[in-house]
């Protein structure tokens, strides 16, 4: 099993990713990225949009489609009229239930307290526990022991009724001893607390100018639909595609950038005639989960759940969640990268006319108290027009929804891998490497003169320059070469090229394998090329 801590250091110590506002203690559930990881993300966004988007070829249908279609770009902004949220549902439904602890001061996610009834003679409480998986039962009896007064070697005078468990089941908060607290009956109960960042908009301030920051980028792709209809060539079916920021006030953030407060998306909004839809729908989950395959994640740790009927929102007729093995989840646990839904045509509809009731079937405008619609939609006409059959009607949306920093997460915890590999006097050494697929990697080959002298130094910068112009380099001349091999096998690099005094003599370099660990010899000036067909290749 790869350890998560391993990883955290690694991206620390080699400049992948490191804590936001690190100098002022750091700041809960927000991540920057370093020179690798900027480099890393953008290349896991840059093979999401050209492969999505700027890649496709509208005229031939991809391998699986039911017909050819057409992908646009969109880029909206972050900030947008507030009505977009009251009618898109979140701000009525975008919530977590929280419960705050009144000693501690701490806020917790309730569905992420958990806990076991421990009994020590005739007293009995609820020892809630907000630490995760193996480490639930350890943090449950540590913190019994030290309310009960008992020393370790005690352990055993402890019995526990029923297994671990989140608060849902236990009434009696009362009796119940908060994660943080040592006294009982601190928690308050379960509140709803909305995830969307507020902020002002003008120097007035008031409650009118409040605004959000986006908790997903979906939203403006549909309010634009219209404008991308009109203003470009593209019918029905199409798709519009967006990365972007997003932001949610996670109650808990957690699991390194997996749960974080300001993350990207990379989201897909696909509008077919409703009586595709289905079609749609599976076409795109199968090549979703193709797209990270492709791109080396692979086995078990990949999976695509499907949701139960009893899972689906009303609007919805299929949603399934593309999911990864994370090293810090439990043995047999997933956390999700993407989520693939059908979401009929709730959304155009609830823009167009008001929210929707996403409770009712078929779908009805919500109303309030006095029976008036709940919140208003704009008015604008959003239905599509066939031109083949004049038939005129909302489409249908089918909607991949992806994170690219989960993604890039999981392209690094995958890529992680320990093994050992003979040094430069053929002994066994232990070392660390990310085995990045060649075009996730942040930098594709290394150039590196043997030593510093005997023309070595002039030759390798001249391909360094060369190289440079077609992609990421790195040049190193400092320290032994098997000390620069393993310095790139850490950041990932696939290729490295040694100029030696053979390179002085027959202009020929050394290519060595990151995976393989084989070296081989190329022309000199063939290097780009030859680099250049194995990054595509793979
Ligand atoms: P979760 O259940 O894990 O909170 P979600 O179902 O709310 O996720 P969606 O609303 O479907 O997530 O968002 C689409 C994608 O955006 C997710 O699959 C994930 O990759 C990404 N995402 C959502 N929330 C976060 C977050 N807090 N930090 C990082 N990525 C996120």
């Amino acid at each position: 099993m790869i350890s998560m801590d391993k990883i955290v250091s690694l991206c620390k110590r080699r400049g992948f990713i490191f804590q936001s506002s690190d100098i002022y203690g750091g700041f809960g559930g927000f991540w920057d990225y370093g020179p690798l990881g900027v480099e890393l993300k953008r290349n896991v966004k840059e093979a999401w949009w050209r492969d999505m988007v700027s890649g496709h070829n509208e005229l031939v249908p991809p391998q699986g489609a039911p017909a050819a279609f057409d992908m646009v770009g969109l880029d909206s902004t972050i900030v947008m009229h507030p009505q977009v949220w009251k009618c898109s549902g979140h701000y009525d439904l975008f919530h977590d239930y929280m419960v705050d602890c009144r000693q501690s001061k701490k806020r917790y996610r309730h569905d992420q307290v958990r806990g076991r009834w421990v009994q020590f003679g005739d007293q009995k409480v609820f020892v809630a526990t907000a630490a995760e998986g193996d480490l639930e039962q350890e943090d449950v009896q540590r913190r019994a022991l030290k309310y009960f007064r008992l020393r370790a070697k005690d352990a055993d005078r402890l019995s526990y009724d029923g297994g671990l468990r989140t608060l849902d089941t236990v009434d009696e908060l009362n009796r119940v001893l908060g994660p943080d607290a040592n006294e009982l009956g601190t928690l308050t109960e379960p509140r709803e607390f909305n995830l969307m960042f507020k902020t002002t908009v003008g120097a007035l301030g008031g409650e009118e100018d409040t605004a959000f920051l986006r908790p997903e980028t979906a939203q403006g792709i549909f309010v634009n639909f219209k404008n991308v209809l009109d203003s470009t060539r593209v019918s029905l079916p199409f798709g519009i595609a967006q990365i972007g920021k997003s932001f949610r006030n996670e109650i808990t953030p957690r699991n390194f950038t997996f749960r974080s407060r300001e993350f990207e998306q990379m989201e897909i909004e696909f509008f077919c005639p409703p009586d595709q839809s289905q079609q749609w729908y599976r076409y795109w989950r199968d090549r979703r989960i193709h797209w990270y395959q492709s791109l080396g994640l692979a086995g078990d740790s990949l999976r695509m759940r499907e949701h139960a009927e009893a899972e689906l929102a009303h609007y919805s007729t299929g949603t399934a969640d593309i999911e990864y093995a994370f090293p810090f989840l439990d043995e047999g646990e997933y956390g999700e990268l993407e989520g693939v839904a059908h979401r009929g045509d709730f959304d155009l509809r609830s823009h167009m006319e008001g929210k929707l009731d996403p409770k009712t079937n078929p779908l009805r405008l919500e109303l309030d108290e006095t029976g008036k619609p709940r919140h208003r939609g704009s008015g604008r006409d959003l239905t599509y027009r066939d031109e083949a059959s004049g038939e005129r009607y909302v489409p249908h949306v089918i909607e991949p929804s992806a994170g690219a920093d989960r993604a890039t997460l999981a392209f690094l915890c995958q890529a992680f891998t320990e093994d050992e590999a003979p040094d430069e006097h053929g002994k066994p050494q232990a070392r660390t490497l990310l085995k990045f697929h060649p075009r996730l990697a942040p930098i594709k080959a290394a150039v590196f003169p043997l030593v510093k002298k005997d023309g070595m130094p002039e030759i390798a910068r001249d391909l360094y320059g060369e190289l440079k112009r077609n992609f990421a380099v790195f040049y190193d001349e400092k320290s032994a070469v098997g000390r620069r091999y393993r310095r790139q096998d850490e950041i990932g690099t696939p290729y490295c090229i040694t100029i030696d005094g053979q390179t002085v003599q027959d202009k020929t370099v050394t290519l060595r394998d990151r995976d393989s660990l084989q070296q081989w010899r190329v022309p000199l000036a063939e290097v780009a090329t030859e680099i250049k067909s194995r990054i595509a290749a793979v």
